[in-house]
């Protein structure tokens, strides 16, 4: 008796696209096969830490590979913790990330869906690309029950109940008729030679009448020196715990001795994973007690500012028998995470004397390392320091803080910066013109995580860290041009304050600005209207607004000359009629929408008229 089943729909999809798509290395699917195999071996010897009667089970696993040259058929064979019917449903039937299938099938859109096949968790459907049938005999360890899962790969699978000696998977691939290179042993020992040398289990390849051959060294990686150890070695092994198909920006592989001993091999991806910024993002290292694998879901083992980083942290002085909810207040594990971030954060400080080459890094991973400046307090000043920003200096290239306290001016006391959507925008706002005047440099802020990390790191290195609203008093500024009349600004500012009470909190003169007339701002230690206009995105907001300030220019001429207007009762509609753009030329500079869009274009084109008339 057998149960037919249909893939959920998002497998179908997938299917479709990892069989369809051309892809120029199909045999990785060996490597996703043994990858899988390996898991499972890993996945039994852990539970055998706490469950006695599984010992028999997890000792002596290995892999093997049997080819049919007659049959032309491929078995991958593990004694690992094999499958149950559920297991079979849900692993072999439908894809644990949500929002895996649309990802996969915009990427093959954009022709790199080839890249991609193992990061989501579509390793086993690899199968597909060189088998018509596929036919998997498995049984769980500490079951009785064996089961047969058989589909050929389009709509659907069927299980029955089957038979197998003892616990662990068989599939067993029926190759496409064009496939039969996958029962030739010599180059099935190429494959797996390239591809899966690192594996910490013996790889047999079944040669027939010739016996079996171990292929590959079946040493855990991270436990060779590392002058043993060749860079496609490192890369093989990368691509074996990440899922990614790229070349580390970043191998790291270190021995901590001291009190306490571990072993890291850490990658840095070189192109930003899709789930980046997805919540329910797991990170990325795998913690091993002496050999055995333990976990992956350790959240503790790494800051989530560095949750792009993926590897292994093995360390023989944890106790194989702890639980994961142990793992989560253990001591131990936070010295190594400790001792972890600072060997990476190290390395990175290293990376930055190469320009081009660590902006590979920053482009992908730049904006998740600062919100360690936000996160870590131990780590604060050294984050800071491998964090790279715009700034009115360059327009090319990025700067660091040590940088731009290299170039500070004479008797200048403070880092300035300015925050906002846009660095094209920010780089004209009228906030900065005292500071382009002065010759005073100012960074240009345009990340979310950029409101809040100068929060917290209210000064570098003997520098405060200031928002150019802070600075007001910091210019020095003695100017000499024509002034509008101090009576007439009063009266002025007086009639814009009360026409403009539900929109702005006061309007004032300022000695910042030099070209504009105007500009907007907040009150000193109020959120910025960057912030404003990320939480109102995000629904958050009404509660806190921030006063908004409306600052005039009073050595604008049209400013002069609209203070004069203000004391004439007579043009008093003028007045307001230009006051109102003035607010509304205010927002645009500031990146905001104006009130009135149809008053605003329509002033617009009469003013315009005039001009040419
Ligand atoms: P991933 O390995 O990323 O989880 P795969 O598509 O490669 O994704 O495999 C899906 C799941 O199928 C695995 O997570 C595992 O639960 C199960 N599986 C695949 N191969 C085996 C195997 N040889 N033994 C036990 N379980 C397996
Ligand atoms: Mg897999």
């Amino acid at each position: 008796m057998s149960d037919k089943m249909s893939f959920q729909a998002d497998v179908s999809k997938m299917l479709d696209i990892v069989v369809n798509s051309l892809y120029s290395e199909k045999q990785i699917f060996l490597r996703e096969l043994i990858s899988n195999a390996s898991d499972a071996c890993d996945k039994l010897k852990y539970l055998a830490l706490t469950n006695p009667g599984l010992v028999k089970d997890a000792g002596n696993m290995k892999i093997k590979i049997t080819p049919d040259e007659k049959a032309n058929t491929l078995t991958i064979s593990d004694d690992g913790i094999g499958m149950n019917k559920e297991d079979l449903i849900n692993h072999l039937g439908t894809i644990a990330k949500s929002g895996t299938a649309d990802f996969v099938k915009n990427a093959s859109e954009n022709g790199s869906a080839c890249d991609l096949i193992g990061q989501f968790g579509v390793g086993f459907y690899s199968a597909f690309m060189v088998a018509d049938k596929v036919e998997i005999i498995t049984r769980r360890a500490g079951e009785d029950q064996a089961w047969k899962w058989v589909s050929d790969g389009m709509e659907g699978f069927e299980i029955s109940e089957a038979k197998r000696e003892s616990n662990g998977t068989d599939i067993k691939l029926f190759l496409k008729k064009d496939e039969k290179q996958y029962t030739d042993t010599i180059y099935l020992r190429q494959i797996i030679r390239t591809y899966s040398d690192h594996i910490g289990y013996p790889i047999v390849l079944d040669l027939g009448k010739a016996g079996e051959e171990t292929v590959n060294s079946a040493s855990a990686l991270w436990t060779r020196h590392k002058s043993e150890i060749s860079k496609d070695q490192y890369k093989e092994f990368y691509h074996h715990i990440s899922h990614n198909f790229d070349d580390p920006w970043m191998t790291l592989h270190f021995k901590a001795e001291g009190n306490i001993e571990y072993t890291g091999l850490l990658y840095i991806p070189s192109s930003a994973p899709y789930d980046l910024f997805q919540p329910d993002r797991k990170n990325g290292l795998k913690l091993y007690v002496n050999k055995v694998f333990i976990s992956d879901k350790v959240e503790e083992l790494i800051p989530n500012y560095l949750r792009f980083v993926k590897g292994v942290i093995d360390s023989s002085d944890l106790p194989l028998n702890i639980s994961r909810e142990m793992l989560q207040h253990s001591a131990l594990i936070e010295k190594i995470k400790h001792g972890t971030v600072s060997r990476i954060l190290k390395e990175l400080k290293k990376r930055t004397k190469d320009y081009d080459d660590y902006m590979k890094f920053w482009k992908n991973f730049g904006i998740v390392l600062k919100e360690g400046i936000y996160e870590d307090f131990s780590n604060r000043e050294e984050i800071a320091a491998l964090s790279y920003f715009n700034s009115t200096k360059d327009e090319e290239k990025l700067t660091t803080l040590d940088e731009y306290i290299s170039r500070a001016a004479e008797g200048q006391k403070a880092i300035y910066y300015i925050t906002g959507d846009d660095v094209k925008i920010l780089r004209n706002n009228p906030q900065l013109e005292a500071f382009k005047e002065k010759g005073i440099e100012v960074l240009l802020l345009n990340e979310p995580i950029d409101e809040f990390w100068p929060q917290v790191l209210p000064n570098y290195k003997g520098f405060a860290i200031k928002h150019v609203t802070q600075a007001e008093n910091d210019m020095g500024w003695e100017r000499k041009e024509a002034r509008a009349d101090e009576g007439s600004l009063k009266k002025l500012t007086d009639l814009m304050t009360e026409m403009f009470k539900n929109e702005v909190g006061k309007v004032t003169t300022t000695e910042k600005l030099t070209k504009s007339p105007v500009s907007l701002t907040v009150e000193d230690g109020q959120m910025s209207l960057h912030l404003e206009r990320l939480m109102r995105n995000h629904q958050q907001q009404t509660a806190f607004a921030s006063t908004r300030i409306l600052e005039l220019n009073p050595y604008h001429p049209l400013i002069i000359k609209l203070a004069d207007m203000a004391a004439d009762e007579a043009q008093r509609a003028k007045v307001e009629e230009i006051a109102k753009l003035l607010l509304d030329q205010a927002k645009i500079a500031e990146g905001e929408a104006v009130s009135d869009p149809s008053f605003f274009s329509e002033k617009m084109s009469e003013y315009i008229l005039k001009s040419v008339a």
